[in-house]
């Protein structure tokens, strides 16, 4: 048994993010570091932050997913500029975003690399003060404890799992979703509808992780199957909630067959994590039958184009899905979470590779 951390502060509500200003004050004097989703660059949020002149802000190019060499050249270049003790960090964005302040904010505190954290438990100082700000809701990266991202020299994508990974405080203001293009919307909410999902259909139970997971799926439903707008004020809020539940739950849940095929994608192709998740439910009908006819009629009342591996790839060769079976069945803990401890007897490579052609 171990002991959890949840966020300990955190705001909800159209507006919310005016507090910022507040909050930074309360963590008396110094200079803070934004990480801002490049999207910003040049949009009125930026003129509307209360930034001073001895802070630093840090536009995050997300065109990319985070990777363990882009974070240790964001790290040295706040250490060149002798920044790199700040009263806080404060990330403004999706996952990808969010994940960097969370694995910057580490680093400042613990010596070494990004890759020497990849893992369970091996950040021991704790990270600077950090205060997390969505833009896009879903993958739960605003609550969960961990930053991922991709050691591209070994193709092990694994964030820093810690307690010292969590943020510190939130701030949830819905009107930031409101700019989101409606297939990345859909996209990335559907991150914590499926890993609710896997973990419920899992054999590990944890009955707070399970509430968690419950009640974000219960929102999702009422988001994408009983309203007529997935994008209104009020389904914008309440997908903040589902995705900080979903991001709740994940500490002590595991997902299931869903995630590791997506990240397969995502190593092999570098396909976005929500965009692989949707073209790995494709093909997930046999594991989790009811789930995939749920997804595809959000989709469908809520006019959304599922991608197909055939967007980004003309045919799958023997040598690609030895790629894509090595970077799925790494995922251990997932799938024997929903295959059980034998999942390797049930997923060969021909069962694998006649999956992620299902997905073409
Ligand atoms: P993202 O941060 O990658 O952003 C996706 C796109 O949306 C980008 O082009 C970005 O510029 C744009 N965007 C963001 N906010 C916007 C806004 N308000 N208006 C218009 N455009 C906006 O998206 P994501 O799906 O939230 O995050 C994916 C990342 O999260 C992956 O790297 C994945 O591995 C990670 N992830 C982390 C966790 C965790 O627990 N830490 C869990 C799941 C996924
Ligand atoms: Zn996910």
């Amino acid at each position: 048994m171990k002991i959890n951390k949840n966020i300990k502060y955190y705001l909800l509500g159209s507006g919310a993010i005016e507090k910022l200003e507040e909050r930074l004050k309360e963590r008396g004097d110094g200079y803070s570091i934004y990480f801002i989703d490049h999207y910003f660059k040049d949009k009125s949020l930026i003129n509307n932050l209360p930034i001073n002149e001895n802070d630093e802000i840090i536009f995050v190019d997300t065109t990319d997913e985070p990777t363990t060499e882009g974070i240790d050249i964001l790290k040295e270049s706040i250490v060149k500029k002798g920044k790199d003790k700040p009263k806080a960090i404060v990330g403004i964005g999706g996952g990808s975003t969010l994940d960097t302040a969370k694995a910057v904010a580490n680093l400042l505190t613990n010596p070494g690399k990004a890759e020497d954290y990849q893992g369970w438990d091996l950040v021991k100082n704790p990270a600077i003060y950090k205060i997390g700000i969505p833009t896009i809701s879903g993958t739960g990266a605003e609550a969960s404890r961990t930053c991922v991202m991709t050691n591209v020299k070994t193709g092990l994508k694994l964030g820093m799992n810690s307690n010292y990974t969590i943020y510190d405080e939130l701030i949830l203001d819905p009107d930031l979703t409101k700019t989101v293009p409606n297939e990345q919307y859909f996209y990335t909410a559907m991150d914590t509808y499926i890993h609710s999902f896997e973990s419920l259909k899992g054999r590990h139970r944890h009955l707070i992780s399970d509430a968690f997971s419950r009640e974000a799926i219960n929102l999702i439903r009422e988001i994408f199957l009983d309203s007529d707008n997935m994008k209104s004020d009020e389904n914008r809020e309440k997908l903040m909630v589902a995705s900080y539940l979903g991001g709740s739950a994940i500490a002590n849940s595991f997902v299931g067959v869903v995630h590791p095929f997506s990240a397969g994608l995502s190593v092999v192709f570098k396909i976005h994590h929500c965009e692989a998740n949707c073209i790995t439910m494709r093909a997930m009908e046999e594991f989790y039958p009811k789930e995939f006819e749920e997804f595809f009629k959000m989709a469908e009342r809520n006019n959304i184009k599922i991608p197909k591996l055939r967007d980004y790839i003309k045919d799958l060769d023997e040598e690609t899905l030895k790629k894509l079976y090595n970077s799925t069945v790494i995922h251990e803990k997932p799938l024997s979470n929903a295959l059980g401890e034998k999942f390797k007897e049930i997923l060969t490579f021909e069962k694998v590779s006649e999956i992620f052609k299902r997905m073409m």
